[in-house]
Parts: C-alpha cells; structure tokens; sequence
C-alpha cells in the first residue's frame, strides 16, 4: 500500500513491528522479504514516486573537499528506487581477499566471514536481473577465448574475472506493483526522518520522527527498526540523533562518520597489444540468459597478499571520447549529444560528466569534421545503439569500438583504504525539515595513490613477459596523475563501520548498532573495506541475511 505523507495528519503516529527508513534497494528488498514471510513493515521514504527538485536538495552536503567528491545530487537520489534510479546497473560481489585478515591494511578486518554472505548471491541475482552468481570466464558456456588477449595466461594476473551488468533494475519502478499490492507493507513517501529518539536508558528506540515538507511531524514507532537511507544520509541520521548520545546514536566509540571511502577510477595509461587486433576482446561478452559481462585484468587473492597490494582492477576502454584527434565519427557524435542540451537526458549527470570529461573549447569543429568523415558509419551507429541503450529492457552498458592499432586505454578502479581521517560531520546549517546538512571531508593515503601506480607496473610486466604488449604512460609522473583524478562519492563506505567490539566500530555483526537491542543501520557505510567491487551486490546481500534473522527474531 502506498500512502502520500502529505496526505497524513499532523503528529499522525503510524506503527507497525519493523520500521525501515530509506525505499532504495535495501530497505526495498528489506520490506519484500518481510512481507513474505508474513510481517507487516513501515517503509518510509523521503522522496516521491516522482523526481522533485526541493526534495533532493534535503540530502546536499557541503562537501570540505569538493574537487574529491561530486555533488550529492549526482551520488543520491531522493526519490522510491533510491540511487538505482539513476546507477549504472555494473553488478558483481566482493572477493574473498576483502575479508581476508590483511595485516598490512590497517583497520580492514571484517567481523563477518565472506562464505557467510555466498549464499546470498543468487537471490542477489534476481533481485538485479543479472543472472546467476558466476564470475569466471571459465564456466561461462560458449564463450571460446578466455582471456582479453590468446596467450595471456590466468596466473598472478587473471583476465577471466567478470562483472555482469543489471538491466539496469530500477527498484522504484520494477517492484513498484509489488509494493502497491501488497497488504503488509505500507510505503510512505513525501516523510523525511530527522530523529532517532532512544528511550531514556538509551539502550532501544523510542520513536522515529519524520517530517513532510509543509512541515508536518509524524512519529514512527515499531518492534524493531532498519535505518537503510543510504550511506551517507543512514549515518547523518544517526548523527542528528545526538539529543541523548554525545555525537550521535552510534557514536560510543568516536567512529560514527568516520572511515569515509569508495574508489579511486581513471585512466594513467594505455596498453598496446602486440597480439592480432582482431582477437582482442575489447567489448562486453553475453551470457546464455543475454546478460552483458566484462572481461578485466584482477590480481589473484595470493598475489596481493604478497605484494601488499589493495584491490586493483582494469578493463580496456577507448581513448576519451572528448578528444577529437581520435578521428571517430562515432565516439565525436557520443561527444556531442552528451555535452549537448539533449545530454542530460541520455545518461545520470555523473556518468555524462565523466563521459565527456577533458572537453576542449574549440573541438566541436574538429569533431563535426569526423562525423563528415565518418558519415556512413555514424549513421548505421545511431538507431542500433539508440535502441540497445534506450529501447531495449536490457540496456547495452556503453560502447566500445574495436582499435584497428590494437592500442586502448586502460581504466583502474581500486580501493581506498581504510582512514579514519576521511570522515562526515555535521554542520550548523540545517536543511527544509530541520535536519543539519552532512560535511564531507575525504582524505587519501600515499599507499592509495602509490597501490594504484604499482598495479600498472605488474600489469607492463605480465604482458611484457607473455609477449601480449605493453604499457605506455600518458606522462611522465603517474602517481600525480592518480592524485588528480577524482574520487568516488558513489558507493559511500565505512562511516558505520561494522566491528565485533564496540569499541572498534558502530554497529555489530549483524548490523545491529552496539548497545541498542532494536536499532539496525543496513548500507554500504558498514563496510569495512571498498574493495574493488561496486557496492550493490554486497549491500543486498547483507539485507538478505538481516532479513532471514528479523524472521527468526520473530
Ligand atoms: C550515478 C551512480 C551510479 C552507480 N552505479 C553503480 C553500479 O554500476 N554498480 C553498483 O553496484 N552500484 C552503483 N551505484 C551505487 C548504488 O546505486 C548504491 O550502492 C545503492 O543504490 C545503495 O542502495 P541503498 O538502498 O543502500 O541506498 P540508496 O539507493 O541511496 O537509497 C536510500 C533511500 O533512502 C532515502 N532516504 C535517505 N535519507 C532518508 C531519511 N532521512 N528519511 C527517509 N528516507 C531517506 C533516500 O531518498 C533513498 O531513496 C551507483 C550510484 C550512483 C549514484
């Protein structure tokens, strides 16, 4: 049943055994799980069935490094679905180096075990419509060559590690019917909440406080209760909660906010293959269910432990597409329809933005001049790409165009490590609900920037030594090519970091936060560490395995 927040009294108080705060894939898949299983469920959300502009200015921060971290509005989405409304579908789970004991990474131990969230996996699967959990190229049926390049042995180097690729599900609109249908699941949408409020031993949750726009209050009270906002918005809550807690509900040992990280992505070289161009496997694979998957370079589990190396990982892409001296009619009218007006209408603003990026005044000629060139190609390009991309269910992830020179950059995507200066915080300046806006601060370690240089350089080797190429830097000082490219802002980790003691972290094993016994905070901000993989697949399972233990709490 959905129930427009405006529509509800003032003071209205609403109960029910579990109340989960955030409808984006987790709190979605929360409540859907509990519905089956017969309990009824509070799923309150801040934003509406539709985009609205005043209500996804609640969630803007004030970001302390802003050259590190894109605007809220490009990273949330205050709206039933959350950020999969606008994510990029890319689909895959941790690895089992990221729970592993890595003592040269402080602060990354995990109090979970990664064969505990395997399980998960499938279910996972169909919630994102990305097939079964395999990610080895090797039991993929009918899939011939098992490497980027033939002879490029899996060793130290692995290149038959995949990602698969969501539809990409939108979880506001694909179980939107579900919802509505359902008789135990109230989805209240318009009502941000401001407060926990604890009761006076400060060991349970008394009630939650929402807020509508026009500024009606309305009180939340339940059996047990998921704060699953996202990220950064699940800990601000948490934060603005400090009426009975000194720094927050969750704050017992220092750590709530802090630990804020994500990835490091972007390009500081290109690889140039020395093998037949044709037998380059440059683009996405499909599985026999028609899912798109992504050939990568990774690193084995054993080698990064003995290189002390963070999670590290690559994949071809072409030259930027903003750069017309690449000569394609094709990536130049990519070009221009995303750095036009239509742009902002054919892909979510942070991926457009970093699709055009390193755009030169002036180019527009020069790219004009290769669709000329081009013409015949660009326009067989535009209504089969236009219909995989915006027509088809499932959506065609990009492009990639086959590189007659065998020559193709090479995107990272690494972790950041753990950090316990890189934090959130909250300010004085309050949003339209009341609520104190969040300050972002993210800092790096030399080891970050250095893991990432380092990963190339065992990239040039492999290939050097297996005679496929070799790598050419775009300059002469990579590491500060690393430190300028931006960071994430995306998958927001770790400032609700799950440890054993409460003394190490801000909720438990279970998600729970220590010292309440009904207060869980289910996100990616309970990672402990990034790892290499986006954060979808981990998140759903983590809302699986909660789900199955509020039934059995039951
Ligand atoms: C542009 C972009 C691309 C991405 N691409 C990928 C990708 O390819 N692969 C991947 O794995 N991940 C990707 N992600 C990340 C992924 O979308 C998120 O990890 C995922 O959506 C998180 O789900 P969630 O339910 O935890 O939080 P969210 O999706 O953030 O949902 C939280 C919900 O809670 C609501 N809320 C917040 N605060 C309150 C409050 N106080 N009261 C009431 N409601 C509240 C919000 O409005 C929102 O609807 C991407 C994200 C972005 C922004």
């Amino acid at each position: 049943m959905l129930i427009d927040a405006g529509e509800l009294e003032d003071q209205a108080v609403l109960t029910a055994p579990v109340v989960i705060v955030g409808a984006g894939p987790a709190g979605i898949v929360l409540a859907l799980e509990l519905d089956q299983a017969g309990i009824e469920v509070l799923l309150i959300e801040s934003g509406s069935l539709r985009f609205s502009e005043a209500l996804q200015e609640l969630g803007d921060t004030r970001p302390t490094t802003p050259e590190r971290h894109p605007p809220m509005s490009e990273c949330t989405r205050r709206q039933v679905g959350g950020a999969s409304v606008i994510w990029g579908g890319r689909c895959l789970p941790y690895d089992p180096v990221d729970f592993d004991q890595r003592d040269y990474m402080p602060h990354s131990t995990w109090p979970v075990a990664y064969e505990s969230l395997v399980p998960y996996f499938p279910r996972v699967g169909e919630y994102l419509s990305c097939g079964g959990p395999i990610y080895d190229l090797h039991q993929i049926p009918g899939i011939a060559q098992t490497s980027i390049v033939p002879g490029l042995p899996d060793g130290d180097i692995l290149t038959s590690t995949l990602e698969r690729w969501s539809l990409p599900t939108n979880f506001g609109r694909e179980y939107l019917k579900a919802l509505r249908k359902s008789t135990r699941i109230r989805l209240v949408h318009g009502l941000s909440c401001t407060e926990i409020e604890s009761t006076d031993t400060g060991d349970r949750v008394k009630s939650i406080h929402g807020r509508t726009l026009a500024g009606h209050d309305v009180h939340l009270r339940g059996e047990r209760y998921v704060i699953t906002g996202g990220g950064l918005n699940s800990t601000r809550l948490l934060l603005s909660s400090d009426r009975r807690h000194e720094g927050g509900i969750g704050n017992h040992s220092g750590l709530l906010g802090r630990f804020y990280t994500g990835h490091l992505g972007g390009r500081i070289a290109r690889v140039h293959f020395s093998t037949p161009p044709r037998d380059t496997v440059y683009s996405f694979d499909r599985d026999q269910d028609r899912v798109y998957l992504r050939r990568r370079l990774s690193f084995s589990r054993e080698f990064l432990h003995r290189e002390q190396l963070p999670n590290i990982v690559s994949w071809l892409v072409n030259s930027r597409i903003s750069d017309p001296s690449h000569g394609n009619g094709i990536m130049s009218f990519a070009y221009l329809s995303l750095s036009s007006r239509l742009g902002k209408h054919l892909a979510p603003e942070a991926i457009r933005r970093a699709a055009i990026k390193g755009s030169q005044p002036g180019a527009t000629r020069a790219h004009i001049g290769n669709m000329v060139r081009d013409w015949w190609k660009t326009l067989k390009f535009i209504p089969t790409f236009g219909y995989k991309r915006y027509i088809a269910r499932r959506k065609v992830p990009g492009f990639h165009l086959p590189s007659r020179s065998n020559i193709y950059d090479l995107y990272y995507w690494g972790e950041q490590m753990p950090n316990p200066d890189s934090r959130v915080s909250l300010l004085d300046e309050r949003d339209d609900v009341g609520m104190r806006r969040l300050a972002i601060d993210v800092q790096y370690q030399a080891g970050d920037f250095e893991g990432i240089v380092r990963a190339h350089r065992f990239w040039d080797e492999y290939l050097q030594r297996h005679d496929c190429g070799r790598l050419e830097y775009f300059s002469d000082d990579p590491e500060a090519d690393v430190r300028s490219q931006p960071g994430d802002g995306f998958h927001q980790i770790g400032t609700t970091r799950m440890a054993e003691r409460a003394e190490d972290g801000v909720v438990d094993p279970n998600c729970r936060v220590h010292g309440f016994e009904d207060l869980y905070v289910m996100s990616s901000s309970v990672f402990v560490t990034a790892g290499q993989a986006n954060s979808m697949v981990m998140i759903l399972s983590f809302a699986l395995r909660l789900a199955e233990q509020l039934k059995q709490d039951r």
